[in-house]
């Protein structure tokens, strides 16, 4: 009998959200099934694609076939086609592009075969009476042989550079006992090892606080119900979340499930990853930058294979082939790292949430500084809030200390970049011999003004958002709405001082403090001395050896900084991050000081933190001093509700980008006429504005911010609007982005 027919719903590698149909031939039936590649024909080409769906009856007419399936199993499960159909649809791309960057580079669309890496294996292929007849006669005149010979008694096969290792012998000795048909080699497939960090140290006993108690045993009681249950973990820095972490992870482990760890950057967290090797060894995968293709091919097989059961990793291992996945820690749950900046725009803690709801696992979020979206659900109640108020470890908290940096300016009258008491305090920190770090924001974009008698900085009416001055036409202007207005001769609020540009750059910092402090060693580390990655360790590694007494850099330094002879940091202008046109600039500000405030003075001598500032009674600045989040989350929830910013409303960023501003100019004001027009009342439209940054790498940049109360809706309504706007448009030298839930509105 004729086999029933067949067709193969595929997703491809394309911008375009759709799903193909293919006819699957006779002789490929039984091999076709979901999740797996296929090649097909696709407009006069052959690409790769993934079976989302089979079927027995189709409507489409004239199906061409499919040329080929290339896996023996599936590589996706059910679950994680699943989860990609979901990241497609809400941040509004295909399925098919999903799906590809899910997968490691050398799986996704373009490569054919999964590359293994083979090496030879070492075995006994004699009787044993034969190997003792060898021993006796020969073994004393070829002791290297015998050597051979006795490890592979022990262990019955050993990788070939391995016994030479242990025999301390050659190729042509072992050559010689393969000839005598004693051993033969065998090729056998092997994981690359990817680098382990390994360090005793962390193998300790801890004993913890009854902070951890709870916290754990409130996790662990979840995992027993084996639902979706998600925790926000709050935990000052040395609070001990760690600890939390690994009991989490255990007990998912003695449930028989799998369990993942996602970072915002492996190379930051080894000592992190020191505590899961030392406590799960070869149960953890790792997937992170500094992995090589294949190695990371690798890890993602021992996976999908069941044979890691701990997946750690950044932003990408969300999409790591766990089965029966019953945890997801995401640390530092804050970190804007994860969420992707080119497209698929995923957010990696959304996608966390909607993976274990789809898998009926635990999620834990854990922060020294939690989001306000993540905070703001725990106390609605959606998240279960976990407290670690508490210090785990017996180092002493920074003390932070605000300058104002009004009074510095009345009494010098100049930019001021260094106050009298950072000075001093560098000074003392220089005689003994202690280490000093001076943290300035990313340069480029720090264009406000600012009142240097009063601190005022002029804001948008209807976004509240500071306004960026624009100095080729003196004007002043919002990234949001694109409101205009002249530059006032005299500051709006105290009607005495003038207004002023404050941004200066790590250049000149590094100027003033060579001038100031003439013997001091001093390095600076931007993107300018920054090209690469190993550029970064390299002085970070000076300033461990304590070749460095003075480094000034950007936020870079902020992360993975652990130095105990650091006992000074110093916030230089604390306004230029107040001030970025970012509805959250007092959100990264108070997380900003927070976590350099948890770093200064790890080692034996309490650390201090010095932040100057213009308008020191900012309450992300006064909380962060007081390091009283609860205070800083209630103050910054009231602004974000009264201007419908999240975690109240939704916002969608189009960014339209192209090399010539006229045609860009056209389109954007094209798109937005359509948007207006098509838009129902719900729905908030703001621009198009001058992106806040430009021009980047040869291309002008304008941008359209959505707001509304739902996200569906607003995804809906753009699909729509830009259905329409496409219809007959030349779509010629220019690009659009659509980013949904944007972090950086830069
Ligand atoms: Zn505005
Ligand atoms: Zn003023």
């Amino acid at each position: 009998m004729e086999p029933k027919p067949r067709f193969a719903q595929v997703v491809v590698n394309i911008p375009l959200d759709r799903i193909f149909t293919y006819q699957i031939p006779p002789h490929l039936v039984e091999k076709a099934a979901v999740g797996k590649r296929v090649l097909i024909p696709f407009r006069n080409r052959r690409l790769i694609g993934h079976v989302v769906e089979i079927t027995d009856k189709t409507t489409v007419p004239n199906l061409k076939p499919i040329y080929n399936v290339l896996d023996n199993s599936p590589i996706i499960s059910p679950s994680l086609l699943r989860l990609n159909k979901w990241i497609a649809d809400y941040y509004l791309t295909s399925w098919g592009s999903v799906i590809s960057s899910s997968l490691p580079s050398g799986i996704g669309s373009k490569k054919k075969s999964i590359p293994i890496k083979k090496i030879n294996f070492v075995q006994i292929c004699a009787d044993d009476t034969k190997i003792q007849q060898f021993l006796q006669k020969q073994g004393q005149k070829a002791p290297k042989q015998a050597a051979i010979l006795n490890a592979l008694q022990k262990q019955s096969e050993i990788s070939l550079p391995q016994i030479l290792k242990i025999t301390k012998t050659t190729h042509s000795t072992l050559q010689g006992l393969v000839q005598k048909g004693l051993v033969k080699l065998e090729q056998k497939e092997v994981y690359r090892d990817p680098v382990r960090f390994e360090d005793e140290s962390v193998r300790k006993k801890i004993t913890p606080n009854p902070d951890q108690q709870k916290a754990v045993h409130q996790i662990q009681t979840a995992l027993n119900k084996e639902e979706f249950v998600p925790f926000l973990l709050h935990g000052i820095t040395g609070s001990g979340k760690t600890y939390v972490y690994l009991q989490a992870v255990a007990h998912t482990l003695q449930m028989n499930k799998t369990a993942m760890i996602m970072v915002p950057e492996i190379s930051l967290t080894h000592q992190l990853l020191n505590h899961f090797y030392a406590s799960f060894g070869d149960q953890i995968a790792v997937f992170h930058s500094a992995l090589g293709q294949g190695e990371r091919v690798d890890e993602w097989r021992r996976i999908l294979r069941g044979e890691a059961k701990v997946a750690i990793g950044a932003r990408s291992a969300i999409f790591a082939p766990l089965k029966n996945l019953g945890l997801i820690v995401l640390d530092e749950e804050h970190e804007t790292s994860y969420k992707q900046d080119n497209s698929p725009r995923y957010h990696a803690r959304e996608a966390a949430l909607m993976r274990a709801k789809m898998s009926g696992a635990v999620v834990v979020l854990g922060s020294a500084t939690p989001s306000m979206e993540s905070f703001h659900a725990a106390v609605k109640g959606a998240y279960t809030l976990l407290n670690l108020p508490r210090r785990a470890t017996p180092h002493h908290l920074s003390k932070i200390k605000l300058v104002d940096m009004r009074k510095e300016y009345r009494k010098q009258k100049n930019q001021c970049l260094f106050s009298h008491t950072l000075k001093e305090a560098i000074h003392q920190r220089l005689q003994r011999k202690e280490q000093i770090i001076l943290f300035l924001n990313r340069r480029g974009f720090s264009s406000f003004l600012l009142c240097c008698e009063c601190g005022h900085v002029p804001k948008c009416q209807n976004c509240s958002v500071s306004l960026t001055y624009h100095a080729n036409e003196n004007r002043l202007r919002c990234h949001y709405c694109n409101y205009v207005c002249a530059v006032p001769q005299t500051c709006p609020d105290c009607k005495k001082g003038m207004l002023q540009r404050i941004g200066f750059g790590t250049q000149k910092v590094e100027e003033e403090a060579r001038s100031l402090f003439p013997s001091a060693r001093i390095e600076r580390m931007d993107q300018d001395t920054v090209t690469r990655k190993t550029s970064h360790q390299q002085i970070l590694s000076r300033l461990g050896q304590g070749k460095i007494d003075l480094l000034i850099g950007t936020q870079m330094i902020a992360k993975g900084l652990d130095f105990p002879r650091v006992t000074l940091v110093g916030v230089v202008a604390a306004d230029t991050i107040l001030n970025l046109p970012d509805f959250r600039s007092a959100e990264r500000t108070f997380q900003l000081i927070t976590q350099v405030s948890g770093r200064a003075g790890r080692g034996e001598v309490p650390g201090e933190v010095i932040v100057q500032t213009f308008t020191p009674s900012h309450y992300s600045l006064q909380c962060a001093g007081r390091m009283d989040y609860q205070s800083f989350y209630n103050r910054e929830i009231n602004y974000r509700k009264q201007l419908g910013y999240p975690p109240f409303g939704k916002m969608i960023n189009i960014i339209i980008r192209g090399a010539e501003i006229n045609t860009l100019k056209h389109a954007a004001q094209r798109l937005v006429n359509f948007l207006i027009s098509l838009k129902p009342d719900e729905i908030t439209i703001l621009g198009p504005a001058q992106a806040p940054i430009f021009k980047i790498r040869g291309q002008h940049r304008y941008q359209i911010l959505l707001k509304a109360n739902d996200t569906l809706l607003l995804n809906k309504f753009i699909r729509k609007g830009m259905a329409e706007f496409y219809k007959g448009y030349p779509v010629k030298g220019i690009q659009i982005d659509i980013n949904v839930d944007p972090i950086n509105l830069m």
